[in-house]
């Protein structure tokens, strides 16, 4: 059975009052599955000292990029091995923002993916389709390349001690949720194509996730649990969702 993940993919927001502000209002009472908070890159020392403080096995830190090299001249990159150097758990690779405003590939996605594997800690790949290709029958045919792109470089065992989050989109932001079944074809379908190790891959969805339809997509087969933007500002309302999950 995969273990049940809901992970906070806070993007571009925050600051200092923020992180103590979240710690302060975020209670895990009632919450039964693994949490990570993935702050941006400045925030994660805070971030970490603030979930030490909460002493919960539950409760992790996450970063939202990594670089997919180990260290050198690479100006503005932040390597795994730093990362980890700094509590870090898990690492979202491939987010959709990242693929269509910094031109990440899928080849490099996979290159991301595997430093963060060899660094000893859990990628959170990130795949999912544009309304265009949703609407031009191209949805399974996306995923598909967007997960081989990681099997040809890393090989199937790359799925072990990874989780996959699928995001349409065009679901991101925009206040539209795939219905608990169009996301649930497409997590029936990932979890086909991870194989062996997709028996025990969580596999999230991501994409205006609330506490008003957590539970309804948590009720699907194949949805084990979320990675949310927006509503993961709100500490009562992330609760709200971790514990529908
Ligand atoms: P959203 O973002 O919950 O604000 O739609 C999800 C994500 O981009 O990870």
């Amino acid at each position: 059975m995969p273990k049940p993940l809901v992970a906070a993919n806070w993007k571009m927001n925050g600051s200092r009052a923020f992180v103590e502000e979240f710690f302060g209002a975020f209670d895990l009472a009632g919450v039964e599955v693994d949490v990570a908070i993935c702050p941006p890159f400045p925030y994660l020392s805070l971030v970490a000292d603030c979930v030490a403080s909460v002493a919960s096995e539950r409760l992790s830190v996450g970063a939202q990029n990594a670089s997919q090299e180990e260290s050198g001249a690479y100006t503005g990159e932040v390597s795994t091995g730093m990362l980890a150097d700094f509590g870090v758990q898990y690492v979202i690779v491939g987010h959709s923002e990242r693929r269509s405003r910094y031109g990440e590939s899928s080849e490099l996605v996979a290159e991301k993916f595997s430093a963060v594997k060899r660094a000893g800690l859990v990628p959170i790949l990130c795949v999912g389709e544009t309304l265009e290709e949703r609407e031009g029958g191209h949805t399974l045919e996306v995923v598909r390349a967007q997960l081989e792109a990681v099997t040809d470089f890393a090989g199937n065992d790359a799925w072990h001690g990874a989780v996959v989050a699928y995001e349409p989109v065009w679901a991101i932001g925009t206040g539209k949720t795939a219905t608990p079944e169009q996301a649930q074809e497409v997590h029936r379908f990932i979890r086909e194509k991870l194989g062996e190790a997709g028996a025990e891959t969580p596999l999230l969805y991501g994409g205006s996730v609330k506490g008003a339809n957590a539970g309804a997509l948590f009720a699907q087969a194949d949805i084990d649990g979320a990675l949310v933007g927006g509503a993961s500002l709100d500490a009562k309302e992330f609760a709200g969702i971790c514990r529908a999950a």
